[in-house]
C-alpha cells in the first residue's frame, strides 16, 4: 500500500474516522491517493448526503479506490442503545460509540421546525453542580464524525429532516474546539446535510479564551452563554468555570463577540429554587446585561437525582421573567421538553452506567 494512503497516525495507528473530514480535508486525502478533486465531492456526498453505511455502497467509485479507502479509514455508525419518546414529541437517544462509551442526543419538536441537541464530549470537565454530565467523569472529546453521526442517526430514526442544531448536550463544545469547528463545516456544507449556519446554536459555560477564538471565525451561528447567576459568588458555586473566568471577563468577551460577528448573544439562565431565582437575582441580571441587546432564555432546571438543584416553580419563574422585562431585558421562558423521559443532559448515560437507578429517576421526575 502507498504510504500516503495511510491514516495520519502512521502505519500502526488505529484507522481514523473518514466521516470526521470536512470537504477540504477529504480533497487533500484523496489527492494523496492520486484521485481527481471530483472524487472527493462524490465521496463527501456518499458520507454526508446519502449517508452510506459502508464503502461498498459507493457504487460510482472505482472498486480499487473503495478497497484503498476501506484499508485506511473507518466509518462506523453508533449503535442505538435506547430510544425514549416523550408525550410532547421529544425523543432521546442513547448511542454507543465504537469504543463502548455512550452519549445522548435529543430530538426536539418546535413550531419552527425540528431541532437536535448534540453532545460534544463523553462526560464533561466543567463540573456544573446542577448538571448530570458534570457529575460524570470526563472520558474524551467526540470527533466531528461522532457529532455528525448523532444527526444522521436521529434523522434516520425520526424519518424527517432536522433543520436546527443546538450544541448543548453532554460536554462543553468550546473544550473540543477544533472538532466542533470541523463538525459545523461538515453539516453546513451544501454537498452534505446543508444546514443553515443561522440555525446552529453553540452553548458554552463561559470559556473566555475560546469565545474570543470563536469570534475570530466570524461564523453566523448563535452563541449561547450559560450564565445561571448574575453575581460571582453564586455563579462560582454553581459553575466552577466562573472562578477562572469571572463575570466581568465573560461579559467583556460577549460584548467583543457581538461587535466582531454582528450576532446577538443569547444567555441561558436555569432557575434553581432558592439559589438564583430571587427578585434581587433578576435585578442583578438586568444590571449585568444593561447596554447589551442579548436575549435571555429562562430554563426551569431539569432535576437530577442526587444533585443539589430543584427547579423553581412556575409562579417564581413567571415573576422572574416579568421583573426582567420590566427592567428592559428581552427574556423568554423556555418550554421544558421531555420531562417524562429524563431530559436533563447526561442523565440517561448515568443510568446506563448504573450511577442512578432507573426507577428512582422516573419516580423523582
Ligand atoms: S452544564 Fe454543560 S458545561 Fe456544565 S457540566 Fe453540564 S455539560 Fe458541562
Amino acid at each position: 500500500m502507498n504510504s500516503q494512503a495511510l491514516p495520519r497516525g502512521g502505519r500502526n495507528a488505529v484507522k481514523e474516522d473518514i466521516v470526521s473530514l470536512p470537504l477540504q480535508q477529504l480533497q487533500q486525502a484523496l489527492a494523496d491517493l492520486g484521485q481527481p478533486p471530483y472524487r472527493a465531492k462524490q465521496l463527501f456526498g456518499w458520507l454526508h448526503a446519502r449517508r452510506a453505511q459502508s464503502f461498498d455502497d459507493m457504487n460510482n467509485l472505482p472498486a480499487a479506490l473503495r478497497a484503498k479507502l476501506a484499508a485506511s479509514w473507518r466509518m462506523e455508525q453508533p449503535d442505538v442503545v435506547r430510544r425514549l419518546q416523550s408525550a410532547d414529541g421529544t425523543e432521546k437517544l442513547l448511542l454507543r460509540l465504537h469504543d463502548g462509551h455512550t452519549i445522548e442526543t435529543v430530538v426536539m419538536r418546535y413550531h419552527h421546525g425540528v431541532s437536535l441537541c448534540v453532545s460534544s464530549q463523553v462526560g464533561c470537565r466543567m463540573g456544573c453542580t446542577f448538571c448530570a454530565s458534570g457529575h460524570a467523569a470526563f472520558v474524551r472529546s467526540l470527533s466531528a464524525g461522532e457529532m455528525a453521526a448523532q444527526l444522521y442517526t436521529a434523522e434516520a430514526l425520526a424519518g424527517e429532516r432536522i433543520d436546527h442544531l443546538v450544541l448543548m448536550g453532554i460536554g462543553e463544545p468550546l473544550d473540543n474546539f477544533d472538532n466542533v469547528m470541523d463538525f459545523i463545516a461538515i453539516v453546513t456544507d451544501e454537498a452534505g446535510a446543508d444546514l443553515s449556519m443561522r440555525n446552529i446554536s453553540l452553548s458554552t459555560c463561559g470559556l473566555v479564551p475560546m469565545i474570543e477564538k470563536l469570534a475570530e471565525r466570524k461564523l453566523g451561528l448563535t452563541l449561547s452563554v450559560s450564565l445561571h447567576a448574575a453575581n460571582d459568588a453564586t455563579r462560582s458555586r454553581l459553575m466552577p468555570v466562573n472562578k477562572a473566568y469571572p463575570l466581568a471577563r465573560l461579559m467583556a468577551a460577549c460584548r467583543a463577540y457581538r461587535e466582531k460577528t454582528g450576532r446577538r448573544v443569547s444567555y441561558e439562565y436555569a432557575l434553581v429554587a432558592g439559589q438564583n431565582d430571587a427578585d434581587t437575582d433578576a435585578d442583578a441580571l438586568a444590571d449585568l446585561l444593561r447596554g447589551t441587546d442579548g436575549h435571555v432564555n429562562l430554563i426551569p432546571v431539569n432535576p437530577v437525582l442526587g444533585l443539589p438543584a430543584t427547579a423553581s416553580d412556575a409562579g417564581r419563574t413567571a415573576a422572574f421573567a416579568a421583573r426582567l422585562k420590566a427592567r428592559g431585558v428581552n427574556a423568554t421562558v423556555r418550554r421544558r421538553l421531555g420531562a417524562d423521559i429524563d431530559a436533563a443532559c447526561g442523565q440517561l448515560r448515568l443510568q446506563e452506567a448504573g450511577r442512578i437507578p432507573e426507577d428512582t429517576v422516573a419516580a423523582y421526575l
